[in-house]
Formats: structure tokens, sequence, C-alpha cells
């Protein structure tokens, strides 16, 4: 008897992960992976000590859903003191486990059955099943190298009377490409006639390079009853395994998400927040991390151009795009694979976050390594024009 007969694959056309797929091939080939976005040095020690603290002092029950109120607290006094904007602890701040399951549930929670969502694409792989999921239905407006800069005739267009939602990410994955004043004030006067809810995926945050500062969606006060914007402790302070971020914007839109929240989640793991808390209150800054990160980025970027490679400009996030075009004649799928198997690098190839698939000869490189990994990976980089 097929005992499988009752089950419906509601996610068919999808298979495992990009980021897990090629994690999984570059350990099955012992190569240095640059494809899945993870940092390699811990997090500050501090913040470490403050998790095991926290489990023997007994913060191990369940904290309220909306969040730790010592941590609600402590990102709307980061917000006040970095950008100057006034952020309510309990009303506009929710703790989420993870980016990924904020936007996740956001959609679940605010998308229809019959509701269009537009993404730009390139797109972060949960994006379109996450709408899929909710009944709805993703329109996309691709952009393309090398700067990745948004068609707002092709978005204009895009617009119909069943728009629900725009999904935007910046400091965008996989591009590194930031949303200017112009962007941001474009999408806003585009969308106001039908009040389209504004969603946001801004883990990246803490990362935007070159002396410039994170412009969130947050600085739009306007918009700020259809805004809904979603950040990440495991980027803020290398711990992508804690899976904690949060999200702030509207109470009317919170108030919506959190009926779900509270269903699928309940809570977030509360030493992690109580952790975040303590070191976000004694001063812990997640732009600690931000010269290093730029250094490694400058660095990796001169030494890929040397190899032949053509790193595209990176604005923001841990990411590299790089054209290989001069090097390969091969799709970005099947360069990535060699690349894996025969050099000893693993990267991301974009194609796979254009819906459909769309090849521009061009992958994406993690540079969040030690020097002494990246070193190595350009190294081994060289093996490419011997
Ligand atoms: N955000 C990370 C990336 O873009 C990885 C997350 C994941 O593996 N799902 O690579």
């Amino acid at each position: 008897m097929n005992r499988t007969h009752n089950i419906k694959d509601k996610l068919p056309e999808y298979g495992q992960s990009i980021f897990a797929q090629m994690t999984f091939f570059a350990n099955a080939h012992n190569a240095i992976n640059l494809a899945q976005g993870f940092p390699e040095e811990d997090g500050p020690p501090e913040l470490l000590q403050f998790l095991g603290e926290a489990a023997q002092k007994g913060f191990n029950q369940y904290a309220p859903m909306t969040g730790l109120p010592g941590l609600n607290k402590a990102i709307a006094d980061k917000w006040q003191k970095e950008y100057g904007i006034q952020l309510d602890p309990k009303e506009n701040i929710q703790i989420s486990p993870g980016a990924t399951q904020a936007i996740f549930t956001a959609l679940q929670a605010l998308v229809h059955p019959g509701d269009e969502v537009i993404v730009f694409t390139p797109a972060y792989d949960s994006f379109i099943p996450g709408i899929k999921l909710a009944g709805g239905k993703a329109v996309v407006v691709p952009t393309y190298k090398p700067d990745f800069e948004p068609d707002w005739e092709k978005f204009e267009a895009a617009i119909s009377p069943k728009t629900k939602a725009v999904l935007v990410n910046t400091p965008h994955n996989p591009s590194g490409r930031c949303f200017s004043e112009e962007d941001w004030k474009t999408l806003i006067r585009l969308t106001s006639e039908q009040n389209i809810i504004l969603i946001s995926d801004e883990v990246y945050e803490p990362l935007v390079f070159d002396g410039k500062s994170h412009l969130s969606l947050l600085h739009f006060p306007e918009v700020f009853h259809r805004s809904l914007a979603i950040f990440s402790f495991g980027k803020a302070f290398n711990i992508t395994g804690w899976k904690i971020g949060y999200l702030a914007g509207a109470p009317q839109l919170l108030d919506v998400f959190r009926k779900v929240h509270q269903f699928q989640i309940f809570s977030v793991h509360t030493p992690s927040q109580f952790a975040l808390a303590k070191f976000m209150q004694k001063g812990g800054n997640s732009l600690d991390f931000k010269d290093d990160y730029e250094q490694k980025r400058n660095y990796f970027s001169k030494a890929i151009a040397e190899i032949g490679f053509k790193p595209l400009s990176c604005a923001g996030s841990y990411f590299l795009l790089a054209d290989y075009s001069a090097l390969s004649e091969k799709g970005d799928i099947e360069f990535c694979e060699w690349l894996t198997k025969d050099i000893g690098v693993s990267a991301v190839p974009t194609s796979v976050l254009y819906h459909p698939h769309f090849d521009q000869k061009l992958i994406r490189f993690c540079f969040a390594k030690k020097q002494e990994t990246l070193g190595k990976a350009i190294e081994k980089l060289w093996k490419i024009s011997e």
C-alpha cells in the first residue's frame, strides 16, 4: 500500500536551499566555504559569557511573547542613539527567532490568498516561497549587474489593485547595493496611493561601508504606519547560530504579526535575549565589526581582480559579487561546482536567486572570514589562471 498517497508537497518546485546545498558540497570536497553567508569569527567573548550566565542565573523559562523587556529597551536605545529614531520598546519592537522567521511570519500574517507581493530579484531564497505559502503571488521586478539599480518604471508597472505589500532588502544580498534616499522616496511615492505595506529586510544594517550610514525604512516617518523592518543579531554580533533577530514597525502591523507569532513561535529563547540585552546595555555595539569587514572587502576584491575576476562594488553586507566571464565559458552553477571540486573554494551561483533563473556569469563570495582563510582561498583561486 502506498502510505504517502495523502502527501501533497506545497513547494514541489523547490529542493534544498542553495546555501545549504553549497555548504554540503563544500564540506564533501573539503573546499573553503565562501558560499553560505556566516562569519568565521565568533561573537564577542563578553556576549558569549553572558549567555552562560543567563542559564546559570535561572533565565530559563518562557520570555514574554513580545520579547524580554530589557532587550526591547536596549534595541530602542540603539535606534535613538545611532539614528535618532524613536521606537517604543513594546509597541514598535518584536523579538523573533531570526530574520528568516520574522519575514516568513510577516508574510503569513499579512498576505491573503490572491494578494500580490512585489519583490526585486535577485532575492533572498526564502522570500518567494514565503509569499507562496501564504497563498499570495510574488510579482518579480528584476535588477541586473553591474549596479542592480531598481527599474522604477518596471516597478510601477508591476503594481496592480491586488498589490498588498512590497518586500525589499537593503543592504542587498547578494549585490551589496544599498537603497539611496532617492530610492526610498520613489518607493514611497509609488506605493502611497494604495497604501501598500512596506516590508524591509535590513539584516545587514550594521555593515554599510565607505563612511556611510544605513538608511532604513524607519527613517521615513510619513510611511511608518505601513512599515515593518527586520533585523538580525546573528549578522550584527557574529552569532548566526543563535537564530535571533527583531522587527520594528507600526503597531497595527505588529499586532497582526503577533497573532501569528504567538501560535507559531510563542516566545523566543530566553537566555539569548538576556545575554543580548546585557551586552547592549553595557555598550556592546555591532559597529565594532564594520571596519574589519570593510578591510576584508577591500582585500578580497583587489585580490580576485588580480586573478581575472571582475569584482562588482559592495556598499554593504558581507558579500562580494564577482563576474567570472573573462575566466570561463561555464554557466554559473557549473562554474561553482567546478570551483568547489577542482579549485577548492565554494561560492554561490546568483542565477538561482532570479525567478526564473537568470545567468549573468556572477558568483557570490562571503568575505566574513578570518584573514588567514581569505588568504588561503585567494591562493587556491590563483589556480584558475594556471
Ligand atoms: N543568509 C545567509 C546567506 O545568504 C545564509 C542563511 C541560510 O543558509 N539560509 O548565505
